[in-house]
């Protein structure tokens, strides 16, 4: 394959615009290795990246898609060879580099993952940079001591970080408690494992007290804003918040009361800058404690050509768990 297609954003007068291209091999951005991409996955942050809402790309034209998995057809770094299977999530593609939404691409070996033993590239993707940001938060929690049995509350259940939050505690013993503003969600989310599930509107009524009542001792929140403002005032002593995101907004109001007379812990989790030892542990994990049956159950496979419109749907809060990119489809 010589040629190739790619999903491009491209800007003229301020004006962001989209579409598929065909790309030759010399296009390719300068890297150590050469990837034949079967897969990538629609992110929260790609929604924003190919709507232009946020400020995500860097340059343009841009191939966005900030992860993706294939196999590898050239490597100038002894440690890849031709026909490996490599993943990538963060570093900055799809922001500042060439991301996944293509055919080919040609990368720093720094960034890559082999792929984990017992997953394929779809799998590695229907998890992607939303799964693997579930499981850093997982890992930060139990780093805290948060153990099997504790409640557990995940709030933006239904989306992508959220849906593998709750399958990967459950499967390993927490109480996990579902926060969503989706009703049709809640038969979903009980499948995943969840044991509760409660409506997000609950996060957002502020009671005016620095603290409430005490409820749990962890919670993995990708919504930020208001409701990480009402995690803050009602964790358990010495309970610990896993922040990874900002879906419902990024203002927290808080004081220091549930920090000085509860000892509760703020734990940011970012995926993008993750070390790479750090970035193997969390894959191995995911191959261990996320069952492959609950991933299917959350993964939707589209195409290139849908990526518009389902970036759309994953800002509108309208996307249930994972959306995988099959590039060549
Ligand atoms: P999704 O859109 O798949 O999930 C977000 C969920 O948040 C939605 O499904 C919805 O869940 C809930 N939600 C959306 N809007 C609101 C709102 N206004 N108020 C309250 N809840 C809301 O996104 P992802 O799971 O891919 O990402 C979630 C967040 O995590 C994003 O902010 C993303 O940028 C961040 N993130 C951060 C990473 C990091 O490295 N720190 C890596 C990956 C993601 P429901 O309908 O169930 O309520």
């Amino acid at each position: 394959m010589s040629s190739f297609k790619a999903f491009v954003l491209e800007q003229h007068l301020n004006i962001q615009t989209c579409q598929i291209k065909e790309f030759e091999d010399y296009a390719l951005p300068p890297g150590d290795v050469t990837v034949a991409v079967e897969y990538s996955s629609l992110n929260y942050k790609d929604g924003l990246a190919v709507t232009g809402t946020g400020k995500i790309i860097r340059q343009f034209p841009m191939v966005p898609g900030i992860d993706l998995a294939g196999t590898v057809l050239q490597s100038a770094d002894a440690r890849y060879k031709d026909g490996d299977r490599v993943l990538i999530t963060g570093w900055g593609i799809g922001e500042r580099s060439w991301g996944g939404y293509t055919q080919k691409n040609r990368v720093k070996a720094d960034w890559l993952v082999p792929l984990p033993d017992g997953i394929n590239t779809r799998q590695a993707m229907a998890i992607g940079t939303a799964g693997f940001t579930a499981m850093l938060c997982v890992m930060a929690l139990e780093h805290q001591g948060v153990k099997p049995g504790d409640d557990v509350v995940v709030t933006g259940a239904g989306g992508g970080v959220g849906s593998v939050a709750v399958a990967v505690l459950a499967k390993l013993g927490y109480r996990v408690v579902a926060s969503t503003g989706r009703s049709e969600t809640h038969g979903y989310l009980r499948s995943l494992g969840a044991g509760d599930v409660i409506d997000r509107s609950i996060f957002n009524n502020p009671s005016g007290k620095p603290m409430d009542a005490e409820r749990w001792h962890g919670a993995v929140d990708s919504v930020g804003g208001a409701t990480l403002a009402t995690l803050i005032r009602t964790m358990k002593y010495g309970g610990s918040i896993a922040a990874c995101g900002l879906a419902g907004g990024a203002d927290v109001s808080t004081t220091v009361f549930p920090f000085i007379l509860r000892a509760i812990n703020l734990l940011g989790v970012d995926s993008v800058y993750t070390p790479p030892p750090k970035r193997r542990e969390a894959w191995r994990r995911l191959t261990l404690d996320l069952p492959a049956h609950k991933l299917e159950q959350m993964t939707r496979v589209i195409s290139l050509g849908e990526i518009e419109r389902f970036s759309r749907e994953i800002l509108a809060g309208k996307v249930q768990g994972r959306i995988v990119v099959d590039v060549n489809a």
